[in-house]
């Protein structure tokens, strides 16, 4: 793949041509600023139209409006440009930090060749329907997100697509200085409002009125990032060799493939228990929050940069390390024995949960379904509203588990109608429990306890 871009790179004169007309292929020098459409040749996305340098019409209905500057790591074949597409999301515009291959994956999908995806995403530009919500200053915070109207659970709350996708092999495998220039112009390459929006974002890092310098935007990106995991739905070879500390037990550090940022989004502030949350929509590139449970006007929306069910030690340490700040939400705020109460359900939960998980385990005389509603308790107790689909699947499997079908479609029920505003209509385990609801004796679960319990009397 390199030889070919360094051979298209040698054989072309490299002129800039305007956005919109005809396109030649080729890839351009690691200039600042250098602008102009480009292809590249890469088989999926071009399917050869493109290659050897010949003259191409854009393969879809809009390109990447630009696609420079590049570096070459120095660990890897790997050379990382920026690529922008201006015209995204009905010309908000999108600017990815990656390597060609892994630009063009990003480019199918659906969200840049059907405007119906996005149409009424990003109300944070240009506002289409009322909003429910405002930025403020909150006190000891900065800004953040306050309600101004009723929100009911469920309901969506903001959405956005992607702003920068940051390759996180670029974080790994370039000098820092390279890949701040990357970040830079591709905040740079977006359209003015857009790109505003974001040098407007809070960051750890001193800032200076625009025009900002680098690390500006680095400061910008670092402080409000999202992790985000293509290998799901995007069939992108993932090759990260993250260096991890094996006592970390952050889940969220597993492998990303890109740190993307959202920037109404970032405006949300943490707390350790949230009444709202965030998922990613890979065929939209865009990052929604919905309603956790029901949000009164001039209360703060929350979401929780972490997984929060752990105790407060850990909590406080694992934000001051990501993001710098001392937790001082209500959950952390606790003294005394209500801090030491909800330290202990967390850990309960835990030890709970890995009983329930194992089916192996047999569960005689009512223990399971025991410690299921157990578990469902501890959750309201801990007001874990974003997962609680997670607490009424466990009970509702446990029931079906010894032939306790109607408390069984009870709880599948609550789990599916709690699993989707918070994980989506097709998540696996929300069309996992609304099988287990339709037809609890046809589910996988059925009896499941009993026939171990009937295996061990043998
Ligand atoms: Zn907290």
């Amino acid at each position: 793949m390199r030889t070919v871009q360094l051979l298209l790179f040698a054989s072309r004169a490299l002129g800039r041509s305007n956005p919109g007309s005809a396109e030649t292929c080729g890839l351009r020098p690691s200039t600042p600023f250098d602008s102009g459409p480009v292809c590249f040749p890469g088989p999926e996305y071009l399917s050869g139209q493109c290659q050897n340098g010949g003259d191409c019409a854009s393969p879809r209905p809009h390109a990447w409006t630009r696609s420079s500057p590049c570096f070459q790591s120095a660990e890897s074949e790997d050379r990382f440009c920026v690529f922008t597409d201006a015209a995204f999301a009905d010309g908000r515009g999108i600017s990815l930090v990656t390597t060609a291959q892994r630009a063009n994956h990003v480019a199918t999908a659906p969200a840049f060749t059907n405007p119906e995806l996005t149409k009424h995403l990003n109300q944070d530009l240009v506002q289409t329907v009322p909003a429910r919500h405002e930025v403020r200053e909150i006190p000891g915070k900065g800004m953040g997100v306050v309600a101004t109207a009723p929100i009911p659970r469920g309901a969506l709350i903001l959405a956005n697509t992607a702003s920068i996708l940051v390759d996180y092999r670029a974080y790994h495998t370039l000098p820092t200085a390279h890949y701040t220039d990357l970040q830079t112009h591709a905040a740079a390459h977006l359209p003015p409002a857009h790109r505003a929006a974001l040098l407007n974002l809070s960051s750890h890092n001193p800032r200076t009125n625009p025009p900002a310098d680098p690390a500006d935007i680095s400061g910008i990106l670092a402080t409000n990032i999202f992790d985000i995991d293509f290998d799901t739905d995007i069939d992108i070879d993932i090759d990260i060799d993250l260096d991890l500390d094996p006592e970390d037990e952050e889940k969220e550090e597993e492998s990303p493939t890109f740190a993307a940022l959202f920037p109404a989004i970032a405006r949300l502030n943490h707390a350790c228990r949230p009444n709202a949350d965030y998922r990613f929509d890979h065929a939209a590139l865009a990052q929604s929050v919905r309603a956790a449970r029901d949000i009164v006007p001039g209360e703060e929306i929350t979401v929780s940069y972490i997984d929060a069910v752990r105790p407060r030690a850990a909590r406080v340490r694992r934000l001051k390390r990501g993001w710098g700040f001392e937790c001082d939400c209500a959950l952390c705020v606790l003294e005394g024995g209500r801090q030491r109460e909800a330290d202990e359900r967390v850990g309960l939960i835990g030890e709970v949960k890995g009983v329930l998980g194992d089916w192996a385990w047999h569960g005689a005389g009512g223990e399971g379904t025991g410690m299921a509603e157990l578990l469902v308790g501890l959750f309201e107790m801990e007001r874990l509203w974003t997962v609680m689909h997670e607490a009424y699947a466990l009970a509702a499997l446990e029931f079906n588990a010894v032939g306790e079908r109607w408390r069984a479609v009870k709880y599948a029920r609550l789990a599916v109608e709690w699993g989707i505003p918070m994980v989506g209509d097709e998540d696996e385990d929300v069309e996992d429990m609304r099988e287990l609801a339709g037809d609890p004796r046809g589910h996988w679960s059925w009896m499941r306890r009993v026939r171990n319990r009937d295996a061990l009397a043998k």
